[in-house]
């Protein structure tokens, strides 16, 4: 019988706990700028570290706050392969208050 309680105490305290994480979940998430993934995907994605950054995802994360204007940087990109589709899309996808991404090759 004591065993049945532990049971019904542990599990009853999983369910409490699961909506406790549920709901800090909620209040506590990060919403990321979807133009840093999108940026990284046109990256090499060697992550090399060769920019100077630990990877193809802090370059673009990079690239995305303004923080990094040179995309030559990163040494295996290629003007054709990554760079001017970087450029391109960053024209596209302007920040939210108009104002555009100037990141040169
Ligand atoms: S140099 Fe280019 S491929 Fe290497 S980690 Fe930096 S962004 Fe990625």
């Amino acid at each position: 019988m004591a065993f049945l309680w532990a049971i019904i105490i542990l599990a009853g305290l999983g369910f409490i706990f699961g909506i406790v994480l549920s709901i800090c979940a909620v209040i506590f998430a990060v919403k990321e700028d979807e133009r840093i993934g999108e940026v990284a995907k046109l990256l090499p994605n060697y992550n090399c570290g060769s920019c100077g950054y630990a990877g193809c995802a802090q370059m673009a994360e990079a690239v995305v706050k303004g923080q990094e204007k040179k995309l030559s940087k990163c040494k295996p990109g290629k003007p054709d392969a990554n760079f001017n589709k970087i450029i391109e899309y960053l024209d596209k996808h302007p920040n939210e208050d108009g104002t555009k991404i100037k990141v040169e090759i």
